[in-house]
C-alpha cells in the first residue's frame, strides 16, 4: 500500500513538473534562468517590448494608460501566440506633455540610446527578433526613426515595429462626433475594458477634450508645438461617453494583430539575410555593381 503510495506521489509529481515544463510565462521577469533558455527556444528568439509612457491622459484616466494598456493587449497575445515579453518599459517620447504633472520626458539621446541598449541587450539574450509594440502615440515618429537607424551599423537581430492598432473602424458605434486623439472616448473605452478599477470616467467631463485651433497654418507645415496649440490640456475628444464594448471591440482587435504580427515575425526568415547582405555590401561601396 505504501508502494503504491509512494508510486501514485512520484506520479503526481512528475506530471505536476511536467506542467510547470509545459507552461511557461510570456513575462521576461518572471522566468527562472534555465526557464528563459527555453522560453527563447520555443519562441524561436521572438521577444515583444511593449513600448509606454508616462503622461496625463485627460482629467480622468492613469498616468500610466499607455503602458498598461499596450502590456495588457502584448500579454494576452503572447498568451496566444508565444513570445518572452519585455518587463514594464515607459522611456518614450513625451516633450509635449511636460508641462503637465507626472509626465516621465527623458532627452532625446537618452530614448534612442536607451532603446538600442535595450534592444540589444535582448539580442545578446537570444532575442533574435524583436517586436516593438508601440502604446503612444508621441513614439509615432521616434520608432520607425530607430528602426531606420538599425541599418547603420551591423546587428545579428531585427527590429520589427508595431504601431498603431489602438482602435479600428466597424463595432460599436461611437457616440462622439469630433476628434479622438487621447484620453477621448476610444481611449477612455479601452482602458474600461482593461482597467476598469483605473477609469474614472465621472471626471472625464471635468475638461475639454476640444481641438482649440490656435494655429493658423497649412498641413503640410510642421512643428514641434502644434498639440499644444490644438490640445493644451493634453486631452482630445471626449472619454464621458465610453463604453466597455467598443473597449473590447478595439483591444481585442489590437490582441489580435499582434497575435498575427508575432506569427509573421517567428515565420520571416527573410530579414535578418538581407540585413546581412546589406552590412557586407555597405562596408565597400564601390564594389556595389553599377
Ligand atoms: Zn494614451
Amino acid at each position: 500500500m505504501r508502494r503504491v503510495l509512494l508510486v501514485l506521489f512520484s506520479c503526481f509529481l512528475s506530471t505536476a513538473s511536467l506542467f510547470a515544463q509545459q507552461k511557461l510565462s510570456p513575462h521576461w521577469e518572471e522566468l527562472t534562468a534555465d526557464d528563459f533558455h527555453r522560453a527563447i527556444e520555443v519562441s524561436k528568439g521572438t521577444c515583444v517590448l511593449p513600448i509606454g509612457i508616462l503622461e496625463k491622459h485627460g482629467p480622468h484616466l492613469p498616468l500610466g494608460t499607455d503602458l498598461l494598456n499596450v502590456r495588457y493587449a502584448s500579454l494576452h497575445a503572447a498568451e496566444k501566440e508565444f513570445a518572452v515579453v519585455f518587463p514594464e518599459y515607459y522611456f518614450g517620447q513625451i516633450f509635449e506633455a511636460k508641462h503637465e504633472p507626472g509626465t516621465i520626458a527623458y532627452s532625446r539621446g537618452i530614448q534612442l540610446n536607451l532603446l538600442q541598449e535595450t534592444t540589444d541587450e535582448m539580442a545578446r539574450n537570444g532575442c533574435k527578433k524583436v517586436v516593438i509594440v508601440n502604446g503612444h502615440g508621441g513614439n509615432e515618429h521616434l520608432l520607425p526613426f530607430f528602426a531606420q537607424a538599425q541599418m547603420a551599423s551591423p546587428k545579428d537581430y531585427v527590429v520589427y515595429v508595431l504601431d498603431g492598432e489602438r482602435n479600428r473602424p466597424g463595432g460599436p458605434t461611437k457616440k462622439s462626433t469630433g476628434v479622438d486623439y487621447h484620453a477621448g472616448e476610444n481611449e477612455t473605452s479601452n482602458t474600461l475594458y482593461t482597467h476598469p478599477e483605473l477609469t474614472h470616467i465621472d471626471r472625464a467631463g471635468r475638461e475639454s477634450g476640444a481641438d482649440q485651433k490656435r494655429q493658423n497654418l497649412p498641413d503640410f507645415l510642421y512643428t514641434g508645438i502644434w498639440w499644444y496649440a490644438r490640445f493644451p490640456n493634453h486631452y482630445s475628444g471626449d472619454g464621458s461617453v465610453a463604453a466597455k464594448e467598443l473597449g473590447e471591440w478595439n483591444v481585442e482587435g489590437w490582441i489580435s494583430t499582434i497575435v498575427e504580427a508575432i506569427r509573421a515575425v517567428k515565420a520571416d526568415d527573410a530579414s535578418l539575410k538581407i540585413q546581412n547582405e546589406f552590412y557586407e555590401k555597405s562596408k565597400h561601396p564601390l564594389d556595389t555593381p553599377q
